[in-house]
């Protein structure tokens, strides 16, 4: 017997399904099984045709039933400009600054990845020679596999994650957001931004005791991901008590 589906599991987990042992109990891992098609960009197209559609029947609906359109219009373009006004406020943000900084950093050493393939080499030669065991080999190439995966993974990441948790939290300062009073969903995603975070800062620190004379670089990264942390843990002092459901 499957057991049920796990409400909203999907808001607050990394996206990294491959690697989540909750796929049968995910809606969205299930929807994204059956419909393949919908991350296309046909899809999103004919989506966006759709909207714009339902869009006119609605309002001429709306006509027909004598509501006041123009009262209505003026409200949704206020709200229109209001959410404007938001995305600039957390693009500007220090935080947001920062975590878009530490993907140009991250994503430059990833392409370079300077004395990694000198590394490996000497791996093979110590090996070769004797002075490192197969074990011991196989056990570090897999460490820098998971670790270069992590960094890669989370890299965009974090800053998407922010970036929602920032919206949401402008928007429920007024009144847009919902519950209010229970568990805050921008909390959750900030939990979440935090967690990858942490996990970044674990495969950037593995690296860095593979590839000590890269230390100048890994300090840098290691001190950028720091500094999101404190901001993030700062602007969302709640975060890391949310629970996540499923997860926590
Ligand atoms: S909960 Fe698991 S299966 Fe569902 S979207 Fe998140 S990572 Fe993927």
């Amino acid at each position: 017997m499957s057991l049920p589906k796990i409400e909203g599991i999907y808001n607050y987990c990394d996206r990294w399904c491959e690697r989540c042992t909750f796929t049968s109990r995910c809606a969205i891992f299930e929807k994204d099984k059956k419909h393949p098609d919908q991350k296309t960009r046909a899809f999103q197209e004919r989506l966006g045709e759709n909207i714009l559609k339902a869009n006119a029947i609605l309002r001429k609906a709306a006509q027909d039933a004598g509501l006041n359109m123009e009262a209505a219009q003026a409200r949704i373009d206020e709200s229109v400009r209001r959410n404007e006004q938001i995305e600039i406020e957390v693009r500007q943000h220090p935080m947001m600054t920062l975590s878009a900084q530490y993907i140009v950093t991250g994503r430059e050493w990833l392409k370079r990845q300077p004395g990694m393939l000198e590394h490996l080499e000497d791996l093979k030669t110590q090996l070769t020679i004797g002075m490192e065991t197969n074990e011991g080999a196989k056990r570090e190439t897999r460490v820098i596999k998971e670790s270069l995966a992590a960094i890669q993974w989370y890299l965009d990441f974090i800053h998407d994650r922010l970036s929602r948790a920032l919206e949401g939290k402008l928007m429920s300062l007024e009144g847009q957001g919902m519950n209010a009073d229970g568990p805050r969903d921008h909390d959750g995603s900030a939990k979440i931004a935090i967690i990858a975070i942490d996990r970044s800062i674990e495969a950037w620190s593995e690296l860095f005791t593979i590839l000590p004379e890269e230390e100048d670089h890994f300090l840098k990264v290691l001190s950028m991901l720091e500094r999101i942390k404190k901001s993030a843990i700062g602007e969302f002092p709640l975060a890391t008590s949310f629970m996540r459901p499923g997860f926590d």
